[in-house]
């Protein structure tokens, strides 16, 4: 590059910072600032235990090092964060969700409500921060109309916050649905057509396909055939075996819902397949199953602070009206005879040795952005696996899952603290190891090496390295 040259790409430089700085800085961290977080029980993702005295030093958006005081030396000029008395652990990965949805009483009625698809930026957008408020760091969404691709560049670009997002767009299916938008489904009647419909997703840029429901050997076949050859991933929404069989055979990477009880238990025969086949199941267990009781217990979680400041007045009261006789929804038609299996199916896989990711489907009724994360991790200890064990699965699998992809550059980047990680880091007051709930409002949450905070938890050095949301 000339003189010329290197002058003109410096004024860039200046206008692009310039330009971030408006609208309330960047994205990502500057790459030579350095962070330590001293002094936490850190949780590093690992079914391991914990390291106490704990110093994690960020560089950029990146983890340099993590491990007790005594082994890890603190750069001089570091942004020091205390963290005493306190757990520091990866952030969240949620493997199934709606940023279109927000838990509204009833999907017919909310679409009407917020008049079609016209509101849906602005809904993604209140999704999108309520997730990384709740420490959810990644998210897959798995099912949208095409705006969506719009909040992902809004995120990655600093204008919104929002956790990191991993979309399908609309999905793959033969059943027709006509509670969601049309936009949010492909409705396809020959396998020829799936995938045409598979091809045309990833051209579009969507980064993974969800096949949901109806599809027959062939099709699941072709979809799997066509992400395949472009380097995408395919999620199946799966409950009847024979279902989950076909997926199995096509060769489906991540196995959604399974376990969450829409069907009675499943044989030993299907969980061994399954099990062997070391694919991610993500089930999904807590919205309905493990809501619906919580609810019922206290209905006051319905009016939870966080839905208050977060939803728009109006918005506010029409889900408090939705609310009413919930018991009466179509979505818990069937809730006690789910509730009742999935006592059965979401221990079957976890005891065949399945190999369990954590996905919520947040969005559905009830079930919101603010707190599906750490019911779901609940959920699946109430389910038989241990609390660390849970935490992993949130972090380090789920970073496996993503890292698989080519988008994620093919080798796992999250999940786990330790050197090389990307920096997306959650404190949170107490030890989630004796309850998930203690997940339920991190104290910091830094993603891509930005702290995140509230006005509540607002520091001169927060308001000096990080970002308010
Ligand atoms: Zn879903």
């Amino acid at each position: 590059m000339n003189m010329l040259g290197k002058v003109i790409s410096l004024m860039g430089a200046i206008v692009f910072a310039f330009t971030l700085g408006v609208i309330g800085g960047s994205a990502h961290a500057d790459e030579s600032r350095v962070i330590a977080i001293v002094n936490g029980m850190l949780l590093d993702g690992y079914e391991a235990n914990p390291i106490h005295d704990s110093v994690v030093i960020i560089k950029g958006n990146k983890i340099l090092q993590a491990g007790h005081k005594s082994d890890v030396k603190i750069p001089k000029g570091a942004h020091i964060i205390d963290a005493s008395g306190k757990t520091v652990m990866p952030g969240l990965i949620d493997l199934h969700g709606h940023l279109e949805l927000l838990g509204h009483g009833n999907y017919k009625e909310y679409y009407k409500f917020i008049n079609g698809t016209s509101r849906l930026d602005e809904m993604r957008r209140i999704a999108s921060r309520q997730l990384l408020r709740a420490g959810v760091t990644s998210f897959v969404d798995l099912g949208s109309t095409p705006g969506i691709l719009k909040t992902k560049k809004d995120i990655n670009e600093g204008k919104i916050p929002g956790p990191r997002l991993i979309v399908s767009g609309p999905w793959i299916t033969r059943l027709p649905v006509n509670i969601v938008p049309a936009e949010m489904a492909h409705v396809v009647s020959s396998t020829k057509e799936a995938r045409m419909k598979t091809i045309e997703n990833i051209e579009a840029g969507y980064d993974i396909i969800k096949a949901w429901e109806g599809l027959t050997q062939a099709d699941y076949n072709a979809i799997v055939e066509e992400a395949h050859k472009r380097g995408v991933k395919v999620h199946a929404h799966l409950y009847h075996p024979d279902k989950i069989d076909m997926a199995l055979n096509a060769g489906v990477d991540v196995l959604q819902h399974m376990g969450s009880a829409k069907n009675p238990p499943y044989s030993q025969e299907l969980l061994s397949r399954v099990a062997h086949s070391h694919k991610p199941v993500i089930q999904t267990v807590a919205h309905r199953i493990w809501i619906y009781p919580a609810t019922v217990a206290f209905p006051a979680r319905l009016q939870d602070s966080r839905l208050k400041e977060t939803l728009p007045k109006k918005l506010y009261e029409e889900f408090q009206r939705s609310f009413k006789n919930f018991h009466r929804k179509p979505y818990f038609r069937n809730v006690e005879l789910e509730i009742k299996n999935a006592k059965i199916a979401s221990r079957q896989f976890i005891e065949a040795g399945a190999l369990i990711g954590v996905g919520t489907d947040g969005g559905s009724p009830m079930n919101f952005h603010t707190e599906s994360m750490w019911r779901e991790m609940g959920a699946l200890v109430d389910s038989g696996m241990s609390p660390i064990a849970v935490l992993s699965a949130a972090t380090k699998t789920n970073g496996e899952v993503l890292g698989k992809m080519k988008l994620l550059g093919g080798k796992r980047q999250l999940g786990t603290i330790e050197p090389g990680m990307l920096a997306d880091i959650i404190i949170v007051d107490g030890d989630p190891r004796y309850s998930m709930s203690i997940l339920n409002k991190p104290d910091l949450v830094i993603k891509d090496g930005v702290p995140w905070y509230t006005a509540d938890n607002e520091t001169p050095l927060l308001k000096k390295i990080g970002r308010k949301f």
